[in-house]
């Protein structure tokens, strides 16, 4: 079969503006750092939408033979955090551990892989001291009117090449954000490194630091973690859009007046979702926690495709019209993977291994240009549609069916979704058990009796389809 290898991987590159073939530093292994959350609260489908993409990205990389090293980091201190921890009485870690466990919890459910390291900020507090300390000796960062210690923008000459932003833009863009702090600061676009501690907003919530009590700068999280546990160049670096400017742009400043070095080679930026066109708000009442979606009755790989299905460059609208739609196209797969396990009779065949082939070319190639996402879809309905009909025509014999399913499995390590050859195996032993009966039973002419285990499988979530080759079960 075709090696994938052969195929270069292009991604686009927001600070350079143009599709890039990964290099990575190290041959063959790719670092990959990803803005984690900050845990005060439940993830929605928003900021899932950027998981689901780091995700598709970390398993393409994986498809094209290299290997990968993934940090997602954990804020678990700042200030939603600390002052959710002092309104509920209780301590940071207690406050945050809650959103913490949900969180993986929610990444289990949409068949996310794990990354290899999810730092919490708060274990790594010595590394932020010790790079906003560099910063203050290479006269970078200053100690601001409050005591906290910022980062002069104006000492870095690429300041806004990430963003590509102009000093008017990016001051324009600072000055709406700001803060009362905004006098403490020589230039209101300097960010904060080290905020100081006060007793009245931190309760008991501080760190003890050469530049005195506080707590770390949002930013300064990113770039103290991703140094640490992936060096001082990344190969990519990953985020939603609204991470862009400032967050990331701060983390190049921070990180690259630090080492010297560049911070990351490749950025790439997930755009935002938005429900029915609108923007995702609690008070439009259109906003959804993960959670919320699951007890509406939709599934985890439902809810990945319809995150998946949408180029991570374009905007995504998620409707539950849209949602149902994917519900029957993920069905319409699942059952193409059921009926593939049923193929018994051997034909002569030969004819499936070009089909094949180029299904495999098509799909590789559209992930390898940018992830291009319904391209490598579309190369899947091609196929099942090529299947469908040699299936028909009795074209297929069950060693090629099984190699139709291998393929599935391969293309399914980068969904994610699909349920390729758990079907049968899923639908519970009573089930068949009734459909067996139920044959018996209509075989024996008790119309009654076969009704009623009808009954019985369709409330169990299941539909009969009567086929060629006897009754099976489908789930609803
Ligand atoms: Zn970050």
């Amino acid at each position: 079969m075709f090696d994938v290898r052969s195929i270069p991987l292009k991604l686009y590159n927001t600070a350079t503006r143009q599709k890039e073939v990964l290099k990575p530093l190290q041959d063959g292994h790719v670092t990959l750092y990803t803005c984690g959350p900050t845990v005060y609260n439940y993830a929605h489908i928003g900021n899932f939408r950027t998981y689901v993409f780091e995700d598709l990205l970390r398993r393409t990389i994986q498809f094209f033979g290299l290997g990968v090293t993934q940090v997602m980091n954990l804020t678990d201190v700042d200030d939603k955090t600390i002052r959710g921890a002092i309104a509920k009485g209780v301590s940071l870690n207690e406050y945050t551990q809650t959103y913490k466990d949900a969180f993986f919890a929610d990444l289990k459910t949409l068949n996310i892989q794990p990354a290899e390291v999810y730092p919490a900020a708060t274990d790594y507090i010595d590394e932020m001291i010790k790079v906003t300390q560099g910063l203050l000796d290479k006269e970078v960062a200053y100690r601001g009117g409050d005591g906290s210690v910022y980062y002069a923008i104006r000492k870095f000459p690429h300041y806004g090449c990430l963003s590509h932003l102009n000093m008017d833009e990016l001051q324009a863009g600072a000055s709406e954000r700001v803060s009362s702090d905004e006098y403490e600061k020589d230039n209101v676009a300097d960010f904060v490194l080290w905020k100081a501690y006060d007793p009245e907003r931190d309760g008991q919530i501080f760190w003890d630091s050469p530049f005195g009590r506080g707590r770390p700068g949002w930013h300064m999280e990113c770039s103290a973690m991703a140094m640490k546990l992936l060096g001082e160049t990344l190969d990519i670096h990953v985020g939603g859009i609204d991470n862009m400017f400032p967050h990331h742009e701060n983390e190049i400043a921070q990180s690259e007046a630090y080492s010297g070095k560049p911070f990351a080679k490749i950025w790439m930026h997930a755009d935002h979702l938005v429900v029915d066109g609108k923007k995702m708000s609690k008070s439009l009442g259109n906003f959804y926690p993960l959670n919320d979606l699951i007890s509406r009755g939709f599934t985890g790989a439902q809810i990945r495709y319809m995150l998946l299905q949408t180029h991570y460059k374009t905007q995504l609208n998620f409707t539950f019209m849209g949602l149902e739609a994917v519900k029957e196209s993920l069905q319409r797969l699942n059952n193409f993977c059921q009926r593939l396990l049923e193929v018994e009779t051997v034909h002569p065949g030969g004819v499936i291994a070009p089909i094949l082939n180029q299904a495999l070319i098509s799909f590789a190639e559209a992930l390898a240009d940018d992830l291009n996402i319904s391209v490598a879809l579309a190369a899947v309905f091609d196929l099942v549609h090529e299947v469908n009909v040699l299936c028909d025509a009795k074209k297929i014999s069950s060693d090629e069916a099984q190699q139709v399913i291998n393929l599935f499995n391969r293309f399914n390590s980068v969904l994610g979704f699909l349920s390729v050859d758990k079907q049968t195996s899923e639908i519970p032993q009573e089930l068949h058990d009734a459909l067996e009966k139920r044959n018996q039973a209509r075989k024996d002419k008790n119309w009654a009796l076969a009704d009623n285990l009808r009954d019985y499988i369709v409330n169990s979530g299941y539909t009969i389809e009567d086929t060629a080759r006897g009754a099976r079960l489908i789930k609803k």
